[in-house]
């Protein structure tokens, strides 16, 4: 039998493949550590909010969370915390975790080491405008180049990774099926990856708000309780002043 080869299409495919999962997997510790869950010990989750502030989304969350007792983590885009910093605020005042997710969120951005390295410092400026340090950043796209750790060594951050709640959240399917597919995935330790922005530009973010409202009371049920990700991690969320 003649050995059957791949087609050059497949061998890219295969490439692009293989590049995806060193540089942009949430699993992949290649690029350095990448932590997607915390110990397993106790029934708790981190739930994750990527690339707000959002608004009218963010605050219905927060008013939400607020409402059950429930500290969560946002990873906000500097551009965005520029746009409504009321909102970054109130999250930090209200006890949840704020961490830096990129200033653009444009995906070139991220690619390079001097774009990246700009992406950094003008996210921690947008957060030092509100007199906030973060200690936690997650990649935008989860994407990784081997730049990275350096980068985010002289800034002070570590990075963190999660697992996406649905991978079609992006497109907002219902409610229900977020937050079926969310509590699939559900294990003790979890860092659950929710989206209450669009890549920093804003999007309609209700279908993940309601999606929350219905994941909570069933993940209760199952008897998880609910923390940071600092706090799931032990990791400091925030930098001394100075
Ligand atoms: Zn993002």
């Amino acid at each position: 039998m003649r050995a059957r080869r791949l087609a050059p299409p497949a061998l890219a495919a295969a490439a692009v493949g293989t590049a995806y999962w060193f540089m942009m997997s949430p699993y992949s510790q290649t690029i350095g550590p990448f932590p997607y869950r915390g110990p397993a010990d106790r029934r708790q989750v981190a739930l994750t909010f990527d690339d707000g502030p959002n608004e009218p989304y963010t605050s219905e969350l927060a008013d939400y969370l607020e409402r059950e007792g429930i500290p969560a983590t946002f990873f906000q885009v500097g551009r965005a915390v520029q746009r409504h910093p009321e909102v970054t605020k109130r999250l930090v005042d209200a006890g949840h975790v704020v961490g830096l997710h990129g200033h653009t969120h444009e995906f070139t951005q991220y690619l390079r080491q001097r774009t990246l390295a700009a992406e950094l410092g003008q996210g921690m400026a947008a957060f030092a405008e509100l007199g906030i340090r973060p200690a936690l950043y997650r990649p935008p796209w989860l994407l990784r180049i081997p730049a990275l750790p350096g980068l985010l060594k002289q800034h002070g951050l570590q990075v963190i990774s999660g697992e996406f709640c649905h991978l079609l959240e992006v497109a907002q399917p219902s409610p229900e099926r977020i937050a079926r597919q969310a509590l699939r995935t559900t294990r003790p330790g979890s860092i659950t990856i929710f989206h209450d922005g669009f890549d920093g530009k804003g999007g309609d973010r209700a279908a993940t708000v309601a999606a929350v409202k219905l994941l909570v009371p069933r993940l209760r049920d199952q008897g998880y309780d609910f923390t940071t990700v600092d706090d799931l991690l032990g990791l400091p969320a925030y930098q001394d002043a100075g």
